[in-house]
Formats: structure tokens, sequence, C-alpha cells
């Protein structure tokens, strides 16, 4: 099947070709792990999840990367202020080492609440250290570095074509802009690839170098292990949109530098999500995490099947109010699927309409809308109303079949009130019945008379 993706590089809907036949290397930036993710930030690992496990059902290997940043993100994402893990030391009392191990579990967390795969390999940046310091040595050695106070800088002016992904050469450049004012820089887009630790200040987490003691630059880590692990060009890279004009163009022209090569064919970017037109954020008290999803009584499944009904690339507007019309969809969804009667057979057509609206450009919303169409036609039969929808969920990524064992598995209460309303039917004493049903309803237990007799089902989410 044809697979088209929007490619920031060269700002079109592009045919996929994969470098090797049956293998897409794929990497994405990661979280930095210095507080709780918000679901903003985690909407993008859904919408990747379902890229690659697209591509998995498209007989693909996917070899996927993903770097975890514990230390040189500094509070702005160009070289200014303190590095948020060394910052959030202060806030919990800990070390920046125990920080980073907290927040790695919480996202590892928070990435399976939601079903999402994890990659092939999780890299952490003071894994790489040793690895940063060799790569930034071939920099200095092909003359792209100079030295100022605080650190070892890029010097941008000698990549052709810099700031490609972002047009850069069109929007507006000026310092204070887009990157805080340092005016050691040779030019406002330069970027540190080490930083020297403070005189005044003992840091957890630095290290000796040829340069000096310090840490390395936040963009060098990604530029280094997607050349350790994926070679020096890979198929697809994807991150937030907000990378687009600093850390995306940073790392490729890195990497440009040591390699000569480009670093990646496919360039995909997320848009945020907001929060009443607004973007996400802890200062605004629209900081919102998977807990405090679960603790408002909503699964994080019905988060993901929310954000499955938007397009990545356009910024979904979050309510309360469409996240709970998105749990009732997904209930009504099981709820069909556990009345759905084995065995499975499957219908080839549905499924590749499924297939053809996610190979253009992750068109997820038009997935969902063939899903629903067959679930709403009588034109097939339960048994392949099942397979079809399951095999779907393989790419969706709902957790439908374990969903649909759950909704099957009645308490042993509901089993001897339905064994009892058989009997009352077969005796034809329908009051007895429908008070059953009555109860059973609102244990929340659905019951429907088919042909095939009596059938209850309870959706847990
Ligand atoms: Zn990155």
């Amino acid at each position: 099947m044809d697979i088209y993706l929007d490619n920031s590089l060269t700002k079109k809907k592009e045919l996929f070709k994969a470098i090797k036949k049956d293998e897409v290397g794929l990497y994405t930036c990661g979280p930095t792990v210095y507080n709780y993710p918000h679901i903003g930030n985690l909407a993008a690992y859904i919408y990747w999840d379902v890229l690659k496990r697209f591509l998995s059902s498209q007989k693909y290997q996917v070899k996927h990367i993903m770097n975890l940043t514990d230390v040189g993100h500094l509070t702005s994402d160009a070289d200014e202020g303190e590095d948020k893990l060394e910052k959030a030391k202060e806030r919990e009392g800990k070390t920046a080492w125990d920080i980073a191990d907290k927040y790695i579990q919480v996202f590892k967390d928070s990435i399976k609440e939601l079903n999402i795969l994890p990659p092939s390999q999780y890299l952490r940046a003071t894994e790489t250290i040793e690895q940063q310091i060799e790569f930034v040595k071939v920099l200095e050695k092909k003359k792209y570095l100079y030295k100022i106070t605080d650190g070892m800088y890029f010097d941008t002016s000698k990549v052709k074509k810099y700031g490609q992904l972002a047009n850069l050469d069109k929007v507006e450049q000026k310092e204070g802009v887009r990157v805080a004012k340092n005016p050691e820089k040779k030019n406002p887009t330069d970027f540190a690839v080490w930083k020297f630790s403070p005189a005044d200040t003992k840091r957890d987490m630095e290290w000796d170098s040829p340069w000096g003691k310090g840490f390395p630059g936040w963009h060098l880590e990604c530029s280094v292990m997607s050349q350790m692990t994926l070679g020096n060009t890979f198929d697809i890279h994807t991150g937030g949109v907000d990378h687009l004009t600093v850390h995306h163009p940073n790392e490729m022209a890195q990497s440009q530098a040591v390699t000569g090569k480009l670093q990646a064919n496919y360039w995909l970017h997320n848009a945020h999500i907001k929060f009443a037109g607004g973007k996400m954020a802890k200062s605004a008290g629209t900081f919102i995490t998977i807990d405090e999803l679960k603790k408002k009584g909503y699964s994080p499944l019905a988060f993901r099947y929310l954000v499955l009904q938007n397009h990545y690339r356009s910024p979904l507007n979050f309510t309360w109010e469409s996240l709970k019309a998105a749990q009732n969809g997904l209930k009504n969804i099981v709820t069909e699927l556990a009345f759905y009667e084995e065995p499975q057979i499957r219908n080839n057509e549905v499924e590749i309409d499924f297939y053809d609206a996610v190979a253009d450009d992750l068109n997820t919303s038009r997935g969902l809308a063939v899903v629903q169409k067959m679930i709403d036609s009588s034109a097939y039969p339960s048994h392949t109303k099942l397979k079809t929808i399951l095999d779907i969920d393989e790419v969706l990524g709902l957790n439908l079949a374990e969903l649909r064992k759950k909704a099957l598995d009645l308490p042993a209460e509901a089993k001897t009130m339905l064994k009892q309303r058989v009997e009352a039917r077969k005796k034809k004493d329908w009051a007895t019945a429908d008070s059953l049903r009555d109860k059973l309803n609102k244990l929340g237990i659905d019951v429907q008379d088919t042909e095939l007799g009596q059938k209850a089902v309870q959706v847990k989410l």
C-alpha cells in the first residue's frame, strides 16, 4: 500500500520510500524527565504509536529509538537559564539523578496507561556522554565550533541551508525573539554543544571533557543517539511542532556537519493540544496528568480515542466535555463488540478502507469513521464486524480485544441473576424477567435477548 506522509522538510505530502525494503528506522524526540508529563505532552506519543503500529501492519520491521533527556535541557530551549533537572532537585529535595529516575518511571507508566508500545530502545542522555564527547571532537576537528565564556558553540553560518525545516530565512530571527541574547555568539542561531559548569555552583551531573568540565548541549544527544542506533541517515524523525525552529534545525545541522548526510528523510511534526484555547501549562492551572484524568473517572484509553479523532497536524482543543463524549463513544464500541458473536471472520474490504485512511498522512479520524460506519451498518454479520474491528485495532491501539474480554467477565452475583432470568422467561414470567433486567442494568450490565439466547455485558474501561 502506498503511504503518504507530510514532510516538514519539503513542506509536501510525499510518497514514503523506506531506505531498506522491509525495515523502517524511526526516531522520536522523547521527554525531558524533570516533572510529570501532562496529557498534551503525551498525545504526541499516541500519534507516533499509531504510525509505528501502522508501519508494522504494512509488514515493516520498525526500529524505534527514543531519547530520555536527563541532562542539558535548559529552562529556555536555547542555551540560557538553568538546567531543568538541576532546578527540579531544589523543588523536590533530591539529587538530579533521583529526579531523572523518578520521572523516567512516571513517563513509562503513563505511556503504558495509554497503550503506547515502548520503543525498541530508550537511551538516556547521561548514558551516552562518551559518544557525545566523541561527536563534539569531530565537530571541532571540522572547524564548526568556537569557544565563548559559557561553552563550545556551533557556528550555524557554516552549514548550507541551516534552518531549512522551519524556513528560518523567512521567519523572524531577531535575537531575543527566537533565541535569548548572548553578545558573544557569532550568529543568533548558534547553539551550545558543550556547556561549562558554572564556577560558583556544584552540579550533580557534570563530566570532564577536552574543553573543560561541563555537560552536553540539549540538541546533541539526538544526533548522537540516532547515528549510533539507526545510522547516518534514517527514515523518519518525529517530534512536536515546537521543535521546528530550534531543536530540529540544530540536530540536523550537527548531524550533517559530522556525516555529510541528511539525518532523516522524513520529518513529521505534531501540533500541540490546546486547553480552553491556550497552551497547557502549570502556571495557567491547565496542567492535566494521567492521574488527574483517572481521578475524575476517565480512562486513559478514552483520552487516546479523543486524540485519534483529531489529525496529528492540527491542534486539538481539549475540553472535559469532549473527553466525556469520547469516553461514551469508546464504551459504545466496546458494548457492540462484546455483543458480537464468535467465530471471527475478516472483511478485507473494510480493512483496506481503514488502511487507506491511515496511509493518507495518518488520517486517524477518517479511520475511526470507517470503524463507526461498519458498526452502524446492517450489511455485515456480527462475527465479520468483530474480526475486522479487532484487526483494525492493532493499529488504533484502543486495546479493544482486552476491553471486550473484560466486558464479558461478569461478577458471580450477576451470573446468578442471569440464570434466574432465563428460568423466568422459560416460565413466561415476564414480570420477574423484567425486574431482574432492571437490577442488572443498575449494576451497569446490558442484557440482550438474541437468536442465540440471552447475552449480557458490563463495560469496564
Ligand atoms: Zn531530539
